[in-house]
């Protein structure tokens, strides 16, 4: 298993001596925010510094799951632009959010949808060389819109379905109310990446781990029973932490 961290977590003023600290401290890759006005800077410093590259595609806007053509063509568009210079600095997996039904009425009609779009975009991404993982998404509480995947039947259909596959994000999941080793049995060969985090179990807090409710206790050890060999990306809140702070605890807790 990898150590990585999202870039989210830096916010947007990094600068190379940061991303030297990173690597550094123990970090073997990072995971691009591609909504980061500085992301494509951030590649280069990425590479510059010798850490392995993957990619949050972006999602704000890019509803990959809208009823209209254009706009589907539009967020299509800009997600293949992200896969091929993602390629292009050799990263190999990018992380996507399945999007969202209008209405939760819509969801069956909508499912449908995403799980063809879903499955062009991931046999785009063979072409590149990338692994395309769909994260799971916290449900929305008012059942007013229903985010894709937000339970873990829906998310195995579509990865399925789609010949894909998973992100797991376990702040996400505990707010979805799933058990960790369940669940990461149940996804199996399928898990690709982790999305590491701490909360209360009610909000997406995106804490250092032991902040909220340890959501992590006992995650090495479900994942190695699962073989799982891939990166645990942390992905924690960059209005709460500095870097340092990071750096810190990743430094003092020696994971
Ligand atoms: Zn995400």
């Amino acid at each position: 298993m990898e150590k990585w961290l999202s870039l989210w977590s830096i916010g947007q003023n990094g600068n190379i001596s940061d991303f030297t600290d990173i690597k550094q401290s123990g970090f073997d890759g990072i995971e691009i925010w591609a909504e980061h006005s500085c992301s494509k800077e951030y590649l280069n410093l990425a590479k510059k510094s010798g850490l392995r590259i993957g990619l949050h595609l972006p999602f704000h806007d890019l509803n990959l799951a809208t009823p209209d053509k254009i706009l589907y063509e539009r967020t299509h568009q800009i997600l293949v632009e992200w896969l091929a210079t993602l390629s292009h600095y050799g990263g190999k997996h990018a992380t996507i959010h399945g999007g969202y039904a209008w209405s939760s009425e819509e969801r069956d009609e909508t499912l449908i949808r995403v799980r063809e779009r879903l499955l062009i975009l991931s046999e785009e991404a063979e072409q590149y060389g990338i692994e395309l993982l769909l994260e799971n998404l916290i449900p929305d509480s008012l059942n007013y819109c229903h985010h894709f995947a937000s339970n873990v039947d829906e998310w195995i259909e579509l990865i399925r379905f789609a010949n894909m596959k998973v992100c797991l994000d376990i702040g996400h999941l505990a707010v979805m109310g799933n058990d960790l080793e369940t669940t990461i049995k149940q996804l199996g060969s399928y898990l690709g990446a982790v999305h590491l985090s701490d909360n209360d179990g009610k909000s997406d807090l995106h804490l250092l781990p032991g902040e909220g409710i340890n959501l992590s206790a006992g995650l090495n050890g479900y994942l190695a029973n699962q073989k799982f060999s891939g990166p645990i990306v942390y992905e924690i809140n960059p209005y709460k932490y500095s870097l340092k702070e990071i750096i810190n605890y990743i430094l003092m807790t020696k994971v």
